[in-house]
């Protein structure tokens, strides 16, 4: 669901710059190959990632839910000399598809990725993140917040994706059965509104991004 007028998302587009040789591909192919490519980030969305991971110069950043790596290399961009990225991913099948992509970036080397269920991994990580990027299951997405939260480092960044869910969270009607995603949403961002460790930004690109900074 487009939020914006389509002229104005078009003008922005054109205003931004643009994909890179890499993800440009991995973006047609995963269109082209993958199953579910809506959930690939996508230009505006990638370029803002970028930017914010420029802004940050992180040193290191959690990603849960790497799909086919199109966010994790955004991220990526903006990682410090010496950065890492620990991007998690429980389905294998898109396994071969991502890394020959992490390969072809050039930040390859930045880059650990891990298949398996992130809500088994996060707990033995041991690095502290200036950011994490929120983007699996959305039932999950709680669990994920509190299992990061004292992993990330005072000024660092939770940021939490699809927080608009297509706009549903704004689309109840009284005696409708709320489906279970969107009740899910509905929760953690009503969560993170009152979480007084954290300053918030819920900003309207794409399908929203939660920006919470830990104070
Ligand atoms: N961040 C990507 C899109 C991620 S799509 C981008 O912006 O391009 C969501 C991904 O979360 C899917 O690939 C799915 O396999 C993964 N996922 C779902 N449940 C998970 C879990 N429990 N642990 C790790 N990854 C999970
Ligand atoms: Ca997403």
């Amino acid at each position: 669901m487009d939020f914006l007028p389509k002229d104005i998302s078009l003008y922005a587009e054109e205003h931004t710059t643009s994909e890179s040789e890499v993800l440009a591909r991995l973006n047609r192919e995963t269109h082209s190959k993958i199953m579910q490519p809506r959930m690939l980030s996508g230009h505006i969305q990638g370029r803002t990632l970028s930017m914010f991971s420029h802004m940050i110069r992180p040193g290191r950043i959690l990603e849960i839910g790497t799909y086919t790596g199109y966010s994790a290399l955004c991220l990526a961009e903006g990682l410090a000399e010496d950065g890492k990225l620990i991007t998690l991913d429980i389905n294998e099948e898109l396994e071969a598809f991502t890394r020959s992509f992490f390969a072809d970036s050039g930040l390859d080397s930045k880059i650990d990725y891990r298949i398996g269920n992130a809500i088994e991994i996060i707990p033995d990580l041991e690095e502290v993140f200036d950011i994490v990027f929120i983007d699996a299951d959305k039932l999950n997405y709680h669990n994920y917040y509190h299992l990061v939260f004292d992993k990330v480092r005072t000024g660092g960044y939770i940021i939490s994706d699809n927080v608009l869910w297509s706009g549903k969270v704004t689309q109840i009607e009284e005696g409708k059965k709320v489906d279970k995603d969107t009740q899910a949403i509905l929760d953690f961002n009503k969560m993170c509104h009152e979480d007084s460790r954290t300053e918030n930004v819920l900003l309207p690109i794409r399908d929203g991004l939660l920006i919470s900074r830990k104070l």
